[in-house]
């Protein structure tokens, strides 16, 4: 009966919102250890130059290597992160990776490149967040502030509060470069270009995605594009997995491209691979 078939369905639906809740539950709980414990990594994914194909910035992503369930994508621990108050511990973390990489690399392959790193709303959210240490952290461990990208998504702008933007105006001012992530994905992408200082536009992927099957996409891309040129912001197109992507983002004049056309993300030391290969080529002629 209908009555039966709703009582099941709302038996399932709590069963199942249990069951969620107790594997984030299990989560954070490992989440507090995993830290200490060294399951933590980071991948790094290249960022090229959509002309040359040449690596010049890479974004790091976080992963984890959990000793019972094996890897667990950030999206699902991210948000358990960010809800419990780990957050600032483990981006902490990833910022001073990121920090001894940039350097190192640097030294050896380039002073362009430049490392990307993902923030949290949280992390913007008080007065004396990790963040505002992050430029004191830079003094210290002498790395360049040029070497950092502060990736950050409009949910977090869509907070509309002053000191997010007061604070990244100080970023900047250091010499950090501001990306805005999935870009035209939120309400109102336009307007936190009125507002928030950037010096990079991600196109989400879902546009690169569907651009060749979707006419409004691709018209939606290289209006991106034509946009930010005029603001003097440049582009990164996410998730490029074709050459066919890769050809019409080159023809708008799409500057940078990220995907899996290019590389996966990949551990620190094939990243390194990576840039030796490259430095050897345009080493020997
Ligand atoms: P994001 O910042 O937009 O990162 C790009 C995501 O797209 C990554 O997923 C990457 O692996 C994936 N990707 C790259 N190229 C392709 C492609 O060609 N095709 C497809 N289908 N996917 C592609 P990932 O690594 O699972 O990360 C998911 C999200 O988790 C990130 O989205 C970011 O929002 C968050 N995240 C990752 N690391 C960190 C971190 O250290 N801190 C914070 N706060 N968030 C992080
Ligand atoms: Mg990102
Ligand atoms: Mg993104
Ligand atoms: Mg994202």
């Amino acid at each position: 009966s209908a009555k039966a078939a709703r009582k099941n369905s709302y038996h399932y639906y709590t069963k199942a919102l249990r069951d969620q809740a107790l594997k984030r539950m299990g989560l954070l709980s490992d989440l507090r250890t995993a830290i200490d414990e060294g399951q933590l990594f980071i991948e790094y994914q290249p960022i090229v130059d959509i002309q040359t194909k040449s690596i010049v910035k890479a974004e790091a992503l976080i992963r984890w290597h959990h000793p019972s369930r094996g890897r667990i994508a950030p999206d699902e621990f991210i948000g358990i992160a960010e809800e419990f108050g780990l957050i600032s511990e483990i981006s902490n973390w990833v910022f001073a990776q990121v920090c001894t990489k940039v350097k190192r690399w640097r030294r050896h392959f380039g002073q362009f490149l430049q490392i990307s790193v993902n923030t949290s709303p949280k992390q913007y959210a008080d007065s004396d967040t990790c963040i505002t240490h992050w430029l004191q952290y830079l003094l210290d461990t002498n790395t360049p502030a040029n070497a950092i990208v502060l990736e950050i998504t409009e949910n977090l702008l869509m907070e509309g509060d002053d000191r997010i933007s007061e604070k990244l105006f100080q970023f900047r001012q250091a010499g950090i470069d501001i990306a805005l992530d999935d870009f035209g994905t939120g309400y109102s992408s336009i307007s936190y270009l009125k507002k928030y200082p950037t010096d990079l536009i991600k196109i989400d992927r879902s546009f690169v995605n569907s651009m060749t099957e979707v006419s409004n996409d691709k018209v939606l891309c290289e209006a991106i594009i034509v946009m930010a040129k005029k603001l003097g912001i440049s582009v990164v197109a996410e998730g490029i997995e074709t050459k066919e992507q890769h050809y019409i983002l080159s023809q708008m004049g799409c500057d940078f491209g990220q995907g899996y056309l290019y590389s996966r993300p990949v551990d620190a030391e094939s990243f390194e691979g990576l840039l030796i290969a490259q430095h050897r080529q345009t080493a020997t002629p």
